[in-house]
């Protein structure tokens, strides 16, 4: 195991929010010396498309991932051939629709990313990052972490579970951490499940304006690890080159403070450890 500076979470222009051309994503992080660069645009199937009423993001949604992503990224990653090691990924957006659990499962087959990042964004289709959601705190995080259990057992296939805690990033409560104490229960039914099934958790660093530096947080990777959790992984989730393998460094520091010694990287059909 050596040491490298990874990246398995960003964005581009292929994703409906993403900001800069992925020629340019990539051309910025060789610059920054990243060794393992994933991207993982956005396949958001499960947005309801008629909740959404600004019609410009509506037909970005519809225009995001699949051929032409796809079709360029590779050709990419070609050229990156020796200078970076480029994973061309998705991330499904979880949705218990089955129709949409059908469009996953055809678009991995058809497309064969080098890895996917199974995510919960939604309940019923609305995105925490556009619909303040109605009730307490304890019913809308319960609701979330349930649909997060709910992906565990998707029908296609993934390897790292997405920024457990997203709804958190949105939240107007007053304290928006999942705290252990209230939400343990449901929290180590889903890290169990995680460990058993031999998936990924990622930590993300787009923590925005939030206290916590990551996502899920310091103290629920703590848990993780006391619970035997291994296997975890970094993105950055950048959307724009000045946010690539951003906290880097002190993530690090941080996951080497709870125990961890290496991240597990899925790269191109097999699992890569680089050591911390
Ligand atoms: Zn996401
Ligand atoms: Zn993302």
């Amino acid at each position: 195991m050596k040491k490298f500076i990874v990246d398995m979470h960003t964005h581009s222009a292929f994703s409906h929010d993403g900001r800069a051309e992925l020629k340019d994503m990539l051309a910025a992080a060789q610059g920054m010396g990243v060794a393992f660069y994933g991207v993982s645009e956005h396949h958001d199937f499960d947005v309801r498309l008629d909740l959404i009423e600004n019609e410009d993001l509506r037909a970005r949604l519809r225009a995001q991932g699949g051929e032409g992503y796809f079709h360029a990224a590779r050709h990419l990653q070609e050229d990156y051939e020796g200078v970076m090691n480029v994973a061309i990924g998705a991330e499904f957006g979880y949705s218990d629709d089955e129709r949409v659990q059908a469009r996953y499962v055809e678009t991995y087959e058809k497309f064969r990313p080098d890895y996917v990042i199974n995510s919960v964004h939604t309940l019923d289709g609305k995105d925490f990052a556009y619909f303040q959601f109605e009730g307490d705190k304890k019913t809308v995080y319960s609701d979330y972490l349930a649909a997060i259990r709910r992906s565990l057992d998707a029908p296609y296939p993934y390897h790292i579970v997405g920024h457990i805690g997203y709804a958190a990033r949105y939240a107007s409560f007053e304290n928006v951490e999942f705290d252990l104490q209230e939400f343990g229960e449901q929290l180590d039914d889903i890290f169990r499940v995680i460990i058993e099934k031999g998936k990924i958790l990622e930590v993300n660093s787009a923590s925005k304006q939030l206290k916590q530096r990551s996502i899920p947080d310091k103290a629920l990777l703590k848990r993780y690890f006391e619970l035997g959790g291994r296997k975890i992984c970094f993105g950055s989730d950048a959307h724009f080159p000045a946010r690539i393998a951003d906290k880097w460094e002190e993530t690090v520091q941080t996951l080497k403070e709870i125990g961890f010694t290496y991240l597990t990287l899925p790269f191109r059909g097999e699992e890569v450890k680089i050591e911390l």
